[in-house]
């Protein structure tokens, strides 16, 4: 096998590996990005509570905590110039027994020495000022005012698209199945072809085990969990303002109910551990269970509609830890078992992966200036084109609404088609606009927006998946 040669190849583009691409994107290598799927983000990314956690809610102590602390500090410095939205509603851990609220007190005692000052011990008065909806029977809380929500399928493509423009190659529909180290270089076969790579960071998340399988370690065993979500309609958004959490036990953090910044609530996850990477069904037992925990943490939630239901997978090891391993003298990096705050931690991990390669595996050669990149606002009751006079004017496809429910134009999908990082499927497109993720899923705008995406693809002379 030979194939063009990089200075780095990032084998998945879930969350972690866009940021690791990005990351490397800002120093003089030539680097890839290899995804299986048709798009990126398609993994365990792409179904998550979309919460940007502070870390403390991770094992105090733990590499996850550390990087997940710095993650969402970069989060708030970065994100709002990639045009990605931060909504700051904070976070209430409700204890709704003494029991409870005995294990919250030694929590509040535990975040809090542990540098997570915010965090403020509140009592059941406050807990109602903040959500009066809630229901009877809270005892006392724990209030985070710096947990915040954010857009979750945006996030990677903003940093994939930063790293595409800014010189990493990006290679979709290329599953890596063998990996060979002749002595100087590994050789990754894909269906695309070959790729040769002086190093080769293995972010395959839900398959990450046999990722690295391919190139003969055996570290660590992922055990894929499943979590089932409900989603209401926009009218539920009125009841809930913060995120509302349970006392978590050291197992499970338990069922949440959080506002989405497409202004929807959502109630999520549960946990299943499974076999199998690809067991992406909602069960009739999973939507049971969250539709009681919905009525007993808001119980006026059931009177709204429920408009979609997704399950996610979060790619755990047999630790309840990140299992990021650098092998200098193989020149492979594994980042594994980023199991439930990767949306939180990239921008943490990718900085100490690079950190890791830099030490002996790459030179770190710092690039002077580069392009900065900014995708659409996707916030609900944010700026649109459509809102803008001399946009409308200048374009009248961003006046014509294609999809009702979530306000997208025509505009807005020939700009995330036109895009150097075009969505390939009409999940990716749905993703990307926010297209048939409203109220009526694509009943009334689905036939016209597969139209679009086929028209586009003809262009681009391949079929749509
Ligand atoms: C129910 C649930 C709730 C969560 N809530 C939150 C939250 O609120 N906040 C938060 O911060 N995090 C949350 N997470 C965690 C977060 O979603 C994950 O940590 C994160 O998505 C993991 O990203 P990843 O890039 O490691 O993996 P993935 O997104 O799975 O990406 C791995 C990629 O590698 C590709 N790949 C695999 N094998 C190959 C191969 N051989 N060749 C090429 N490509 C390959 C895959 O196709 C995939 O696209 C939650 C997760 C779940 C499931």
């Amino acid at each position: 096998m030979t194939g063009e040669r990089y200075d780095v190849a990032i084998i998945g583009a879930g969350v972690v590996g866009c940021a690791i691409a990005r990351e490397f994107s800002r120093y003089r290598l030539r680097a890839i990005l290899i995804e299986a799927l048709s798009d990126l983000g398609g993994g365990a990314s792409k179904g998550n509570s979309a919460i940007l956690s502070t870390g403390s809610d991770t094992p105090i102590g733990s590499l996850e905590c550390r990087l997940v602390t710095r993650g969402h500090e970069r989060y708030r410095a970065e994100a709002p110039g990639l045009g990605l939205p931060i909504l700051s509603v904070g976070s209430l851990t409700v204890a709704w027994n003494e029991a409870e609220a005995a294990a919250l007190a030694r929590m509040h005692a535990e975040i809090a020495s542990a540098g997570f000052r915010s965090a403020e011990l509140v009592d059941r008065e406050a807990v109602y000022r903040r959500v009066p909806a809630l229901a009877p029977g809270a005892v006392a809380a724990v209030w985070e005012p710096e947990e915040a929500i954010v857009d979750p399928f945006s996030t990677p493509y903003a940093y994939a698209l930063d790293a595409v423009v800014n010189g990493v190659a990006f290679r979709a529909s290329s599953p890596v199945t063998a990996a060979l180290h002749d002595g100087e270089a590994w050789h990754l076969a894909t269906p695309q072809g070959p790729v040769a790579a002086g190093l080769v960071v293995n972010c395959g998340g839900l398959w990450g085990d046999r990722v690295d399988a391919l190139a003969g370690f055996a570290d660590f065993t992922i055990r894929p969990r499943r979590g089932e979500f409900l989603v209401f309609d926009k009218s539920a958004r009125q009841l809930l303002d913060v995120v509302l959490k349970p006392v978590p036990t050291p197992q499970y953090r338990g069922v949440l109910a959080a506002p989405t910044v497409f202004g929807n609530v959502l109630v999520g996850p549960t946990a299943e551990d499974v076999d199998d990477p690809d067991d992406w069904r909602v069960t009739g037992a999973g939507l049971d269970r969250l539709r009681r925990a919905a009525r007993a943490m808001l119980p006026a939630l059931l009177e709204h509609e429920v408009t979609a239901t997704y399950c996610g997978l979060r790619p755990a090891s047999e630790r309840p830890e990140y299992r990021i391993v650098a092998r200098p003298d193989r020149r492979w990096i594994t980042v594994g078992g980023i199991r439930s705050t990767g949306l939180s931690g990239a921008l943490g991990i990718a900085e100490h992966v690079a950190g890791l390669a830099f030490d002996g595996m790459l030179p770190a050669e710092r690039k002077a200036e580069t392009i900065p990149v900014r995708v659409p606002s996707l916030l609900e009751g944010g700026a649109r084109p459509w809102m803008d006079a001399a946009r409308l004017a200048a374009d009248p496809a961003y006046g014509e609404i294609v999809c009702h429910c979530e306000g997208v134009s025509l505009g807005e999908i020939r700009d995330a088609l036109a895009s150097p990082l075009p969505p390939r499927s009409l999940k990716a497109l749905r993703r990307r606009t926010r297209a048939m993720f409203g109220r009526c899923q694509g009943f009334f705008c689905g036939a016209r927006v597969l139209a679009e995406l086929e028209r586009h693809a003809r262009r681009a002379g391949r079929a749509a998946q």
